[in-house]
């Protein structure tokens, strides 16, 4: 049986699957069905090549087309637009398993599926949706999210990219920073204000193809972690696009990048949860192996109160990000849930690749191993989609709303 046809079976019969989940104990079959392809093409086909695609900086083009064939690039996107129709719990589990076996793949899938597509789904007309999701669905073509620039990134409504209307076109004119995917991206959605006077309620949202005039990328920048994904400055010098390539209405613009944000941060979460998984697989399969005075140190209490700390970290963030995805997956309130699970779960992934490569000691610091990747890979998913200063500060937000008098 092709791993297609595996897939694309428990994709469809996973649709709804969860909807009776009372508790987050157990999966539903058909997400675990799911979850286990997952794990099955993360074994096969990432795992042994993510070394590789790190230190030679490769974009995972083989991969990104598999894991479209798989309709992993557009999960939430219905079957009609061309995507696999699930819930965002599937996401979720696609996404921890993907980045368990290489984060730098997996930060491209998420970037595809809730930066890209996600507001274009939520906000785009049916025809943009025709245009700008469909080709985006089977790994050919991946998009981008263009919202920070070099003068500011958690202050986002101080954006300074300008677009002014000349006829029936927007000119677009700034430049936007660290876009990720940028490099090997097909489309990017950019937000610019119409009017600066209006700060945050003047920036509107645009869908600019890529190549085009008026656009042009930076270098691509030598990244700590996640090194087989791009990421790069692109420059708008008079880049004209149609009226009709406003996304949402005029001046929506912030709300659309803020309710993105909401959304792409379970998916950040799930990122930091496989490199938090495959730190602690790394670091206990290390510890039943490597013998000292005399014994495996797995038989040492010191290494078993890290091992127990890594497992608590990996599991309490994995219940929240399931939990912030079922929210989301049943339409209630999921703003704070979702940031407490990217800020858990990026915590989470660093704090267990640190401890796997204490476990591994000399070995936890070459690349003979993957401790030290999962060390460089962890550190981002504290920073982008919002630092986890800007976590504390979305959660302290929502538990004040909830104690207002
Ligand atoms: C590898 C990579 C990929 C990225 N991909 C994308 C992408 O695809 N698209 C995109 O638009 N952006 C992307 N980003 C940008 C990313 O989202 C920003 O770097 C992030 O939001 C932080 O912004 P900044 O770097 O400007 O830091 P700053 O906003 O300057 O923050 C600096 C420090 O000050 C703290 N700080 C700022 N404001 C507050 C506050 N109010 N309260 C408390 N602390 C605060 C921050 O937490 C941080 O510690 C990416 C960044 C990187 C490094």
């Amino acid at each position: 049986m092709s791993l297609l046809f595996v897939c694309v079976t428990a994709l469809r019969v996973c649709v709804g699957g969860c909807r009776g989940l009372t508790q987050l104990a157990e999966l539903p079959e058909t997400h675990q069905i799911l979850r286990q392809t997952c794990r099955d093409y993360a074994d096969r086909e990432l795992t042994p090549v993510a070394a590789q695609l790190d230190k030679e900086h490769t974009y995972p083009r083989k991969q990104i087309q598999e894991l479209g064939a798989m309709g992993v690039m557009a999960m939430e996107v219905p079957e009609e637009l061309g995507g696999a129709g699930m819930d965002y719990l599937a996401y979720s589990l696609a996404m921890e398993e993907i980045s368990r076996g290489c984060a730098s793949t997996g930060v491209v899938v998420s970037v595809n599926n809730s930066l890209y597509i996600g507001p274009v789904l939520k906000f785009g007309s049916e025809k943009q949706k025709k245009e700008w999701i469909t080709p985006f669905t089977t790994g050919e073509k991946v998009g981008c999210f263009a919202l920070s620039e070099p003068g500011n990134g958690s202050d986002a409504g101080a954006a300074s990219t300008v677009a002014r209307l000349d006829g029936d076109e927007w000119v677009l004119n700034g430049t936007k920073a660290w876009i990720t995917n940028s490099w090997d991206a097909s489309a990017t959605v950019v937000f610019a204000t119409t009017d600066k006077s209006l700060k945050h309620k003047g920036i509107s949202a645009f869908l600019v193809p890529m190549p085009h005039p008026g656009l042009s990328l930076g270098k691509k920048e030598d990244k700590l972690g996640i090194r087989a994904s791009s990421t790069a400055n692109i420059i708008l010098e008079d880049c004209r696009v149609p009226v009709d390539n406003m996304l949402g209405p005029r001046g929506a613009g912030f709300k659309i990048a803020m309710q993105t944000l909401d959304s792409g941060r379970i998916g950040i979460a799930a990122q930091a949860l496989g490199i938090a998984q495959a730190s602690l697989d790394c670091a206990a399969d290390y510890a039943h192996k490597r013998k000292a005075f005399g014994a495996p140190i797995g038989k040492l209490q010191a290494v078993q109160f890290k091992l127990a700390d890594m497992a608590l970290a990996v599991e309490s963030a994995r219940l929240l990000t399931w939990k912030a995805a079922l929210l989301r997956d049943s339409k209630k309130p999921y703003i704070k849930e979702a940031a407490m699970a990217k800020l858990a779960a990026s915590e989470a992934a660093t704090l267990c690749a640190h401890q796997a490569i204490q476990i591994l000691g000399g070995m936890g610091y070459v690349t003979d191993m993957p401790a030290e990747r999962h060390y460089r890979d962890a550190r981002i998913t504290e920073i982008y989609e919002g630092t986890s200063e800007i976590q504390r500060l979305v959660i302290a937000g929502q538990v004040l709303k909830e104690y207002q008098l």
